[in-house]
């Protein structure tokens, strides 16, 4: 049986339209099961909505229309954002969804049964944003730190997970699977928490009565309450793939990969793993934290509402185009920039002049030089035999990258095969070597090292830019898409054969000019 692989995005919060944040969680999770489908694994691909809470309920009041509403209207905004950009994914999970709910409460059931929750009243600052009480280092100047709003005070009767019976577990099993959440500054940052002087407490507050919110899953033994928000969500990880009983559990929840921004540490890092110790399942492969995207120095967040919105980067750049500004400029785990200044200079030294440019001189000097086929090499000599190598490299270097997460270091990795070959063709001068009776025989293993380059290039692209891979590949007159199981093989040199037909096609990556405005 071929490997598994499970990727998930964190459920989106049904109360902001999909900004950049979102985005980049996505794509890294749709690269991921897009490369390991091509490695052959078995993949599946979780994404979704988080729909219960406070919250929506108080925008459903604010516009005098119901929960339900308002969360079909942003779930709905969700898909069809990623449809339209072509996410990969294979199941779209709303926790409003039937199956969700039986699984949220079997397992309340089942943790309650085992003695893990209590009843109790309790006291606080409550963040409606957070939908938590808050701690003294959650709040800034008597305001919630996140939300930058007041907290109200609270007292209520309320169910409690005692997730600090677990904490010394965890902590252990951290420190045994060093890689468990990573990259380690948020290992760290876990093991923090987790210290007796962190403050955290040991009590998660599981439970809202109706009286208050009644949009919720309603806890299996006690009618008066709903589930509080995390506990619900969190689950969503099992729901999407059969739990407890389908095979597919059984297949993915092994291979399980979180990807999440650090601003959900604490419930990815804290709560899940001690609610699933508590019901005695095992734990995700790997928790995988990225860093924020900072606009003009302020994190860009759904609370504070400086968005970037996918669709109209689309509308503006092309999606590929700005799936590789996300993926090539964030070091994953660290926070980011983006201004679009910084796209366009991207696209223009990256997409424009590295790629766009090596495309189009190696298939408009094919049609030139070669009667618009994919010309037959003559014998190797050392400049080509340096790209094939170069090649052979990078492959390595992509699939380690790619399994460590370092979506970034791929890409470089990919632009310097690029760039050789550029480089390579500027000291081949085909287009002086075919007026000249010495070289002109050298001029078809010129551009076949250029096409079979490319076709390499196109291959290793495709989890990252599936279309611009495909459009290679087809004017390299590889029309049928890429089979999985194959990445291993499909990057072996001399595969392309002669003959084929290419065609030039418009430029790429067109240049983007710079907004009078931003200059
Ligand atoms: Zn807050």
């Amino acid at each position: 049986m071929s490997e598994a692989f499970y990727v998930t995005t964190p459920i989106y919060y049904v109360n902001a339209e999909p900004h950049i944040g979102h985005t980049y969680t996505t794509v890294v999770a749709d690269m991921l099961a897009r490369y390991h489908r091509l490695r052959g694994e078995q993949c599946f691909m979780l994404t979704g909505t988080d729909e219960h809470g406070d919250k929506i309920l108080e925008v459903a009041r604010e516009r005098g229309t119901t929960p339900e509403a308002v969360a079909t209207e942003y779930a709905q905004l969700f898909q069809q954002t990623w449809d339209q950009l072509g996410i990969q994914y294979d199941r779209f999970i709303r926790t409003t969804d039937p199956d969700h709910r039986v699984v949220v409460q079997s397992i309340l059931q089942k943790v309650y049964d085992a003695g893990e929750i209590e009843f109790k009243e309790y006291e606080g600052l409550y963040c409606v944003g957070c939908e938590r009480f808050l701690t003294d280092r959650d709040m800034v100047d008597g305001l919630c730190r996140d939300h930058e709003r007041a907290p109200e005070n609270r007292s209520e009767s309320n169910y409690f997970f005692k997730m600090g019976d677990h904490f010394s577990w965890l902590a252990e099993t951290i420190e045994n699977n060093p890689d468990f959440i990573r990259p380690e500054r948020y290992r760290n940052e876990v093991l923090a928490m987790l210290s007796e002087e962190s403050g955290l407490g040991g009590e998660l507050c599981i439970s809202r009565p109706k009286e208050r919110l009644d949009w919720g899953i309603e806890l299996p033994f006690d009618d008066r309450y709903v589930c509080y928000v995390w506990f619900d969500a969190l689950i969503n990880y099992l729901t999407g793939v059969g739990y407890p009983d389908q095979s597919e559990f059984e297949t993915f929840w092994p291979a399980a990969e979180h990807i999440i921004g650090k601003d959900i540490l604490k419930p990815h890092g804290v709560f899940w793993p001690c609610m699933l110790h508590a019901i005695g399942a095992p734990l995700p492969r790997h928790l995988n934290v990225h860093g924020f995207w900072n606009l003009d120095n302020r994190k860009v967040s759904k609370s504070l509402g400086n968005l970037i919105s996918p669709i109209a980067m689309d509308e503006r750049y092309g999606f590929e185009a700005f799936r590789y500004f996300l993926l090539r400029e964030m070091v994953f785990g660290q926070d980011s920039s983006f201004s679009e200044p910084l796209l366009i200079a991207r696209i223009n030294a990256d997409l424009a002049n590295n790629l766009g440019n090596l495309v189009s001189r190696t298939l408009n000097m094919t049609n030139r030089f070669a009667d618009g086929v994919v010309p037959t090499p003559g014998a190797q000599e050392e400049a080509e035999a340096v790209i094939e190598k170069t090649a052979a490299r990078v492959a390595a270097e992509v699939d380690e990258h790619v399994l460590s997460l370092r979506p970034q270091r791929a890409l470089e990795s990919i632009m310097g095969l690029v760039d050789e070959t550029n480089r390579y063709l500027e000291r081949r001068e085909p287009w002086k070597a075919a007026k000249d009776p010495d070289r002109a025989g050298q001029v078809p293993t010129t551009l076949y090292t250029c096409c079979e380059s490319l076709r390499i290039t196109a291959v290793l692209l495709s989890a990252f830019l599936p279309k611009t891979s495909q459009e290679i590949l087809s004017r390299l007159g590889l029309d049928s898409p890429l089979e999985e199981a194959s990445l291993h093989d499909l990057t072996r040199w001399g595969l392309l054969q002669s003959g084929l037909p290419t065609v030039k096609g418009p430029p790429l990556f067109p240049r983007v000019d710079v907004p009078e405005e931003s200059k």
